[in-house]
């Protein structure tokens, strides 16, 4: 075989090797290969069926706000594992591992932030965090915000996208639902607008408490919203779902939302709404 010329990699073969993993995306939605970076340039929408990637709360923030208005707060609160919980791992465990896959350290992101120049109290819950499960750091970030809110005077943005409440804290979890319930009815006491966005997922305790109680609520289109998921109440009650059972589409049309609002449109629409409140907002009168 020596008379074969000797094999050397042509350009081709060069320039796949040099791709980094993770250039390309599949689609969820239609299947298709996508370029990561136009996706992302898409505000990781797809560009060919609309599909909404789910993403982190860093870029939601970044979608949705004016550019570097974020201020964070309430970073320092943090879960400990309070019942020594252990499953196939123990739960200090999972948060570290958790930690280790994301630039914060609880399932939201707390802060104060401008929309279309309107002051607000955001939170954006990131799924990618212990499948954004609300613990008592989650629910007390959020009670953090809301007094901040009531404080300043400013309305409340909070973005979901969770399993619902963290099981490894068991009952602490639950009493969160409660506490950000009662600080939710306290901004509404005051006048203080609260606008609700829902993102896929978002299930269970999070669904059942501060997510759908907006006085404002839209959804990002085809979202997850339930309280327990689609196989389960099928098990339940064994009848078949009908189609698009707990899709943002469904829930609109059943009254359970206000709107559907692609993601490229998020930051204009809330813009908009926020303005019809802030604008008109009432003169405080100082009382003694
Ligand atoms: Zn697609």
């Amino acid at each position: 075989m020596s008379w074969l010329p000797t094999r050397r990699p042509g350009p081709k073969s060069q320039e796949k090797r040099e791709v980094p993993d993770g250039i390309w995306l599949k689609c969820p939605g239609c299947a298709e290969i996508l370029y990561r970076k136009e996706v992302e340039r898409n505000s990781w929408v797809c560009m060919l069926c609309g599909h909404h990637f789910r993403i982190s709360a860093d870029d939601y923030i970044s979608i949705l706000i004016d550019p570097e208005s974020f201020e964070e707060s309430f970073d320092s609160v943090v879960s400990i594992d309070p019942l020594g919980f252990v499953d196939s791992k123990p739960y200090p465990e999972r948060i570290a591992a958790a930690r280790g896959k994301n630039r914060h350290n609880e399932a939201i992101v707390t802060g104060k932030a401008r929309i279309e120049s309107v002051p607000i109290g955001l939170g954006v819950m990131d799924f990618k965090f212990l499948g954004g499960s609300m613990g008592s750091a989650v629910g007390e970030r959020i009670a953090r915000i809301a007094d901040l809110c009531l404080e300043e005077e400013i309305p409340l943005v909070l973005v979901s996208a969770s399993g619902g409440a963290r099981m490894q804290e068991g009952i602490l979890s639950l009493m969160q639902l409660a506490k950000v319930q009662v600080q939710l009815a306290r901004l509404g006491e005051k006048g203080i607008f609260y606008l609700s966005i829902i993102c896929d997922p978002t299930t269970g305790g999070v669904t059942a408490s501060f997510a759908t109680v907006g006085d404002i609520i839209l959804a990002e289109p085809n979202a997850l919203i339930g309280f327990a998921g689609p196989r389960v109440i099928q098990q339940t009650i064994k009848q078949d779902l009908p189609e698009g059972f707990q899709r943002s589409e469904f829930l609109l049309d059943h009254g359970m939302i206000d709107a559907i609002v692609p993601r490229a449109e998020m930051r204009a629409t809330v813009g908009r709404i926020l303005h019809h409140f802030w604008d008109s907002r009432p003169a405080r009168l100082d009382r003694p």
